[in-house]
């Protein structure tokens, strides 16, 4: 039963980021979040677990079945300027930095995206999935910081966010519905946004569907630029967003049931 320890881990960073070396190979981070611990390796799907061995040998076993981590690297530690966050927001490996590239996640970011607007936050880096430290803006008061989505989107769905203390030093609680109503007197639901040399913003559910075919032709080639280019126009900011989101997801359920009609057919 005794078997020698393989992995190490390193100095925790100020985000709560543990890394781990595996046999001295760079294999990814452990985090702990509400009692739980996470195993991220880059470019793998993110791994729950009871405590930080069990979560550091996730690494380990990754590694064993000769996985390495890839993409790009885990989003930056360090607060990252406005202009910064602004860049990040328009080139597609800090859209999504560690999901799975796959239409479901690309609709699932759009929504969150939209929806985090809607909540008065600004993402100054790519949606990174539901239960990873999401750096972003708060707009009411200018604070930049760490946020878990699961937590923001609030429970069961219920669309109420929680927790009400946005940040520790947020403006008074009694202040947020009015700044929050002025947040929403700028959004729209036509895309003024001026083009730029990428595909329009879309906003019906056929546009969306034309964007979610593309992307998907695109990453059946491997094509994981053109990927990038058609995912733009659904991941970037745009003030429609939320009108965006919905017909995204509209497009989204459209095209599985395509999918799955052909496939039925094809058994036939
Ligand atoms: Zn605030
Ligand atoms: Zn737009």
């Amino acid at each position: 039963m005794e078997t020698q320890q393989r992995y190490v881990l390193g100095k925790r960073d100020e985000e709560g980021f543990y890394p781990v070396t595996v046999d001295e190979i760079p294999a990814g981070t452990v985090h702990r979040r509400h009692g739980s611990w996470y195993a991220t390796m880059p470019g793998h799907p993110v791994q729950r677990a009871a405590d930080r061995h069990q979560a550091a040998a996730h690494l380990v076993t990754l590694i064993d079945q000769g996985n390495r981590p890839t993409g790009p690297a885990p989003a930056p530690r360090t607060p990252a300027s406005p202009i910064e966050g602004l860049r990040a927001t328009r080139s597609y490996s800090h859209l999504v930095p560690q999901l799975r590239l796959s239409l479901a996640n690309l609709v699932r970011a759009a929504e969150a995206m939209a929806r985090l607007a809607e909540l008065g936050w600004r993402p100054l880096e790519g949606y990174p999935g539901a239960d990873q430290p999401w750096l972003m803006q708060c707009r009411l008061c200018g604070w930049k910081g760490r946020r878990f989505w699961s937590h923001l989107r609030g429970r069961n769905s219920d669309g109420i966010p929680r927790p009400i203390t946005r940040h520790p030093g947020c403006k008074p609680v009694s202040e947020h519905a009015q700044a929050l109503s002025d947040l929403a007197a700028l959004r729209t639901s036509s895309c003024p946004c001026p083009p730029f040399p990428r595909d329009k913003h879309p906003m019906d559910v056929d546009a969306c569907l034309d964007v979610l075919t593309s992307i998907q032709a695109a990453l059946d080639g491997k094509a994981h630029m053109s990927a990038a280019i058609h995912a733009r126009s659904i991941l970037e900011p745009c003030p429609a967003a939320t009108r965006r989101a919905t017909a995204l997801r509209a497009a989204y359920e459209r095209h599985v049931k395509t999918q799955r009609d052909l496939k039925a057919g094809k058994g036939k």
